[in-house]
């Protein structure tokens, strides 16, 4: 069966399950794949068990937010080194029946006791080496990930969390077969989790990364998931998990006989039982803002994702990038993040006055911001930012450096009556701080890494260091567009600051290229983040490297592989096309609840 897809471009294309089929990808029409089209709800997650157990959800009645929940708690399981209990995360809610958009901000909180300090070494004055921060107690910040859960169960859910916690316990305790991905994520890093005893009794079995099909149990967090289940999220907050997370936090469990070697020592943190007792979600209005017809909701701070993107869309949306050829577009394309990149690194943080985040999303800001790209030349990187109180094309201001990183997941999840949650979790680093809490079967996060050590604007004030129960600032970018009220398209992705260029890209693929969705993911990325060169796959710098180049662009190294995306999109009628990445991080899976082939 055919359905038609409204393509909120001023084209409109008739898609069928064969078209969707990307370009170099896998075209798996039944088996789990990358790509599923139908009806009645839709999955799409890195991870076939996850999105089975988000299906299983969708099928016995649950909707996009009880699904949504019990694939993230699966992910905790099966992705451990990049979700988990232990962290926290960006979750945006799509209400079928009101037509709102609502966030979550379940972000990690820096301890009452954190200063601007934190990073430094006061032995030599030094910001710690990022390692040494990171593998430590100092990184770990209140997880945010349960607390999240609730709120969302509670508010929009049909099912008590207790029992979305179930069916990832049932994998823990049954195991799930190693891939080739987990065990290279392990083997990354193996001097890290050797440290520790908890973690090398979970992950380095017999010493070593375990085999690739070998299959991996995690008794102690399906013991875990169990007493939340049964007891409440007050067990991890209040309770016996907490006191666990605080101990291993101030007195990190290393091990007597370490395995390999370790070039730092491994300092305590100071997260105190008072941190995780006054733990709260908060609900920040996303960000909004209207591109080519269509309207843009993001997360907006404590992650910078929902400016960024939207900042640099609003600048895209300067130019009629269906007529330009694809290095024309793509010339935009980085420009325009070199731009918002400033902009971000400049001015967003935990603490961002409103109007300060409202004007970087105005159209108006984007004119003045615009005018700096030269449709012939490449802008000398770094950019500086702008100057919110000038007037005209922005002159600069003073600017400062960014930041990388590579982990995280995300999912995407919608039902039969029109809810769609997009969701971005996260422990920050792949293997997070490198702790599992020990008997509880979860690794903590190092995500107060994300803070800036020490100030990058120069003499202009820094808006992400370290504070008091402060959020550090996030690249998460969980994203949902309306047409006319309407979902048009959700997706999100893992992947540190290139977490806003990916999202970017895959929707000026959809929306200004003329791709499909399943195109748009499986297409070559890259990412310009305001530094000299751009950051980008093989693909990509062999196919538009030559053009860009002529235009002045530079390349930094190749990178294997940037994010590892989920998306669906809605069609007419309630059709979905769930789409997953085809190949990064050894490929997604995406289902929907009543295939059409
Ligand atoms: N900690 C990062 C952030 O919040 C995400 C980590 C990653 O995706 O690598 O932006």
């Amino acid at each position: 069966m055919r359905f038609t897809l409204a393509l909120a471009t001023t084209a409109t294309l008739v898609l069928s399950s064969v078209t969707v089929a990307p370009t170099g990808a896998t075209a798996r029409s039944r088996d789990p794949g990358p790509t599923a089209t139908g009806f009645g709800g839709a999955v799409s997650t890195v991870d076939a068990t996850a999105t089975a157990v988000g299906l299983d959800v969708l099928r016995r009645g649950g909707n996009a937010v009880d699904a949504a929940i019990a694939a993230a708690a699966t992910l905790g399981v099966t992705e451990p080194f990049s979700a988990g209990i232990g962290g926290g995360g960006f979750f945006v809610h799509y209400d079928g029946k009101t037509g709102k958009v609502s966030t979550i901000d379940g972000r990690e909180s820096g301890p009452a006791t954190m200063t601007e300090g934190t990073f430094i070494d006061p032995a030599d004055g030094l910001p710690y080496d990022f390692a040494e921060a990171r593998v430590s107690g100092l990184s770990v910040g209140t997880p945010g990930t349960l607390a999240t859960w609730e709120a969302a169960a509670q508010q929009w859910g049909t099912r008590p969390l207790g029992s979305l916690l179930r069916p990832a316990a049932d994998v823990a305790d049954r195991g799930f077969p190693v891939d080739a991905t987990f065990r290279q994520q392990v083997a990354d890093n193996a001097a890290a989790f050797g440290q520790f005893d908890s973690t090398r009794e979970l992950f380095l079995p017999g010493g070593a990364p375990p085999a690739v099909g070998s299959t991996l149990r995690n008794p102690d967090l399906a013991d875990t998931y169990r007493l939340i289940a049964k007891r409440g999220t007050g067990m991890f907050y209040r309770g016996p998990i907490a006191a666990d997370i605080v101990e291993t936090v101030q007195h990190p469990p290393v091990a007597d006989d370490p395995t390999g070697t370790w070039a730092y020592p491994i300092r305590p943190g100071d997260l105190q039982l008072s941190d995780l007792a006054g733990y709260r979600v908060r609900h920040p209005e996303p960000t909004r803002s209207a591109y080519r017809g269509l309207t843009v909701y993001g997360m907006s701070t404590p992650s910078s994702g929902g400016t960024a993107v939207g900042e640099a869309l609003n600048i895209l949306e300067k130019t009629d990038l269906s007529k330009a050829t694809p290095i024309e577009a793509l010339h935009r394309y980085v420009e325009s993040t070199a731009l918002s990149f400033a902009d971000r690194n400049r001015y967003v943080g935990a603490y961002t006055p409103q109007p300060v985040l409202d004007q970087l999303i105005s159209d108006e800001w984007a004119s003045r911001r615009a005018c700096h790209i030269d449709p012939a030349r490449a802008m000398t990187k770094p950019v500086p930012p702008g100057d919110l109180t000038a007037t005209g094309c922005t002159p600069a201001t003073v600017g400062g450096p960014v930041e990388q990183g590579q982990s995280t997941t995300n999912l995407t999840v919608a039902d039969r009556w029109g809810n769609v949650v997009e969701y971005t979790l996260t422990i920050e680093q792949t293997g997070g701080n490198a702790m599992v809490v020990p008997g509880r079967g979860f690794l903590l996060n190092n995500e107060l890494t994300d803070f800036n050590f020490t100030a990058t604007q120069g003499s202009a004030p820094d808006p992400n260091l370290p504070g008091p129960n402060k959020r550090p600032r996030s690249s998460m970018s969980p994203t949902i567009v309306l047409k006319n009220g309407k979902p048009f398209l959700a997706v999100g992705t893992p992947g540190g600051a290139t977490i806003i260029t990916t999202v970017l890209q895959i929707l000026v693929n959809r929306i200004d290229l003329g791709m499909t969705l399943p195109e748009a993911m499986a297409a070559p990325r890259a990412s310009q983040r305001n530094t000299a060169g751009i950051q980008s796959e093989p693909a990509f710098h062999e196919r538009y490297g030559p053009g860009l180049e002529a235009l002045g662009h530079t390349f930094a190294p190749d990178v294997a592989e940037l994010g590892a995306a989920t998306a669906i999109e809605f069609a007419r009628h309630g059709g979905m096309i769930a789409s997953a990445e085809p190949a990064r991080r050894g490929g997604g899976t995406a289902a929907v609840v009543h295939p059409r082939y």
